[in-house]
């Protein structure tokens, strides 16, 4: 073990065929202030095409749906509790339901999430009907001599990344995805103005970013090694643990919020993910759960955005890990 941990241009040096798969990325580190309009930044003021409407979002909505409990089935819900723990206490075990008693409880529940005892009432998400628009929020602004690998269109030199503040499960259709739905705004940096766009008329707390300046990083990126070929994935591996470090994380997939570089897949492992018209997509964004931003996405961790290499106007990728 030595003292300065190696880089990942150290790594393809000594594992040539990890070359190929070395990527620019940019390490945005968000830090708490108020950031200017015009520069880089996680939230903050809204700027837009004079002239354009600010969008919104029409995917379906999840709603909270409250079911109260019949009486005759509180009745039963509280015998069983008290079976429950008269047998306990007389065995000293543990308070275990029986198999009728399960039973009766999953019919009461009736594929709700969560009992509230003191309403006795049911909850659980449905969507919403009808369906309304919610305007988006500003997610980050980015100018592109920051981040210069990402594929900008020819006459763009702004990126804006808004989203919807709100859990949707109906945007990619067979590909699992829970959360805020994702748009990108490849723009000119003349044509913004600043803009007041609607309050959200529904939003989640934790998808409401504080605003953030960044301090932009280039670095060069490793994918994960579950995008490794199994010769490289264990070349990787070794020369990592000479200096006792993982290669996952330490010498691939840098942490925090990324634009460009590859994503790391540490809680489902690899599932790629494929345009509409066929193409691989490509990582764009990885937005981070905590930190100055305060924001949060799924289990506290991150989303990755993907862009269709073929044609940025293709629907965005999304993915939690
Ligand atoms: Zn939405
Ligand atoms: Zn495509």
């Amino acid at each position: 073990m030595t003292d300065t941990s190696p880089t990942t241009a150290e790594l393809a040096a000594a594992v040539p065929g990890l070359a190929p798969y070395l990527r620019p990325a940019t390490l945005l580190h968000p830090y708490a202030a108020a950031p200017e309009p015009h520069a880089s930044r996680i939230g903050g003021p809204a700027l837009w095409p004079e002239g354009e409407a600010w969008p919104h979002c029409t995917a379906g909505h999840l709603a909270d749906e409250y079911r109260d409990v019949p009486a005759a089935d509180r009745a039963i819900w509280e015998r069983i509790d008290r079976a429950v723990a008269e047998r306990a206490r007389t065995t000293g075990g543990a308070h275990v339901l029986t198999e009728e008693e399960a039973a009766e409880q999953h019919r009461i529940m009736a594929g709700a999430g969560y009992l509230d005892l003191v309403h006795w009432r049911t909850h659980r998400t449905v969507p919403e009907r009808p369906a309304a628009a919610v305007a988006l929020v500003p997610l980050l602004h980015l100018r592109a001599e920051d981040a210069p690998q990402l594929p900008w269109p020819a006459d763009a030199d702004r990126l804006q990344v808004l989203w919807c503040p709100n859990d949707h499960d109906d945007l990619q259709g067979r590909r699992y995805y829970h959360g805020p739905n994702v748009e990108l705004h490849w723009q000119r940096a003349a044509d913004l103005v600043p803009a007041a766009p609607p309050t959200p008329r529904r939003s989640e707390e934790n998808y409401l970013p504080t605003p953030c300046a960044v301090r932009p990083e280039q670095v060069r990126d490793l994918p994960d090694q579950d995008e490794l070929p199994d010769e490289l994935r264990d070349a990787a591996e070794e020369f990592a643990s000479r200096y006792d470090l993982e290669y996952h994380r330490a010498l691939s997939c840098a942490e925090g919020w990324k634009l460009g570089g590859w994503p790391s897949w540490h809680s489902t492992d690899l599932i790629p993910v494929d345009c509409g018209c066929g193409a691989r997509m490509v990582h764009l964004l990885t937005v981070d759960s905590g930190g100055a931003p305060e924001v949060s996405v799924g289990r506290h961790g991150e989303l990755h955005v993907f862009v269709c290499p073929a044609d940025l106007a293709h629907p965005v990728g999304l993915d939690l890990q």
